[in-house]
């Protein structure tokens, strides 16, 4: 069986409103027929990323807006959550400033896990191989249904983040209560914090000022430390060093394994299908919104999917961003990437299949998709001439 997979293109070339990209998610959204997955009254999680400082090219909050409206409108009561990525505070003024607001949103726009990034619920993981049980975000694991909203683009350490990714690290809160390790658990193997290697480091303090939890003290040419009770194993230091002096030990299949089991661990919480996906794939750059910077996009803005597997909207994404010529002026030029190919996986150095075929095994979906191609915004069934 095919899953569905809606898209419209970012493409505008006809001047009326009615084409733009924010009405055309809104004709995605009929399309997918949201009442089949959010009944009156429901509470949805309409999950996202809110960046970092430094990465402004996250989500515009004018589709977030088309969401949670059209939420509103079949009577849901949408809600904008993430996780806990930094200390929730400052994590909130930084959703802010890249303008994530209630009024921007049109919903409330809460942490999932909290103000102290401890508020989650322990999931079993059924058949998993190494993430048995992990915490999911307590507003994400109460919540009736959820709509995930997922900036494609590269990841250092996964190839791409997309929908999976969002659901699997970004649906568990950093740590639990008792301040045991809950999200680190998947960034490591055997919750190890990260290995500093002396010989290689040029003591610039750098992960020092990128840690969220001051968990690292430097005093150059004589002490370095991480405090493994505070570290979250989030990998932002050993992300940055340009040297090569710290070491997240873990190796990428076992990484988009973990991803996955805490990603059967989030959707388990949800009746069946209460779930829908949407992936922009605009502004899509090298890396994550975590970074503290955003590089140029490595390919053009390409559109908006939508689709209620996760594993098809991931694998129709990359299908189609390594279908495009890659940018001049970007990493792919740097490489001397010219002509259509995996961009993502070349530039990070992954294989960005592996964790397709893992959710695959873990009957999180399927790569087999069909794209239906939505083009036009009203309900006539007459051609339109697009050119
Ligand atoms: S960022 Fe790397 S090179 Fe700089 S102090 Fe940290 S470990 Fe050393
Ligand atoms: S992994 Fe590095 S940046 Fe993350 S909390 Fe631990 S020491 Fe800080």
């Amino acid at each position: 069986m095919k899953s569905k997979v809606y898209f419209t293109s970012a493409r505008a070339k006809i001047w009326d409103v009615k084409y733009s990209l924010p009405l055309k998610l809104e004709e995605l959204l009929n399309k997918i027929d949201l009442k089949k997955y959010i009944s009156g009254k429901d509470k949805v999680a309409v999950k996202i990323h809110f960046g970092s400082l430094g990465a402004f090219r996250t989500i515009r909050p004018v589709f977030v807006k088309k969401v949670t409206d059209a939420i509103k409108r079949i009577g849901g009561k949408p809600f904008v959550t993430d996780t806990t990525r930094i200390e929730s505070l400052q994590y909130l003024d930084i959703a802010a400033e890249n303008g994530f607001t209630h009024l921007t949103c049109g919903a409330p726009v809460i942490m999932a896990d909290g103000v102290f990034g401890r508020d989650g619920i322990p999931v079993k993981v059924e058949d998993a191989k190494y993430i048995k049980e992990i915490e999911v975000a307590s507003a994400i694991y109460y919540a009736d249904a959820m709509v995930v909203l997922s900036h494609f683009k590269g990841h250092i350490q996964a190839g791409f983040g997309g929908a999976i990714k969002n659901i699997g690290m970004g649906g568990v809160n950093p740590k639990t209560r008792e301040g045991k390790s809950n999200r680190g658990k998947l960034h490591s193997v055997d919750d190890k914090v990260p290995k500093w290697i002396k010989e290689k480091c040029s003591w610039c303090k750098q992960c020092e000022e990128v840690c969220p939890v001051s968990a690292i003290t430097i005093i150059p040419k004589e002490i370095y430390e991480i405090k493994e009770d505070v570290c979250w194993r989030c990998g932002r230091c050993a992300r940055i060093c340009k040297k090569g002096a710290l070491d997240m030990p873990i190796a990428q299949e076992r990484l988009a394994t973990h991803i996955v089991e805490a990603s059967k661990a989030v959707l388990s919480t949800f009746k069946p299908n209460k779930v829908i996906f949407i992936n922009f794939l605009m502004e899509i750059q090298p890396e994550c919104d975590c970074m503290p910077i955003a590089d140029t996009p490595v390919v053009n803005d390409q559109g908006i999917m939508i689709s209620d597997d996760p594993v098809a909207i991931d694998k129709a994404s990359l299908d189609i961003i390594n279908k495009a010529t890659p940018l001049p002026q970007s990493a792919a030029e740097d490489l001397g990437i010219k002509s259509p190919c995996d961009v993502l996986g070349v530039i990070n150095r992954k294989d960005t299949e592996l964790i397709l075929n893992i959710a695959e095994e873990y009957k999180l979906g399927t790569k087999n998709y069909e794209i239906i191609e939505v083009r036009r915004r009203d309900d006539t069934n007459e051609e339109e001439n697009w050119e």
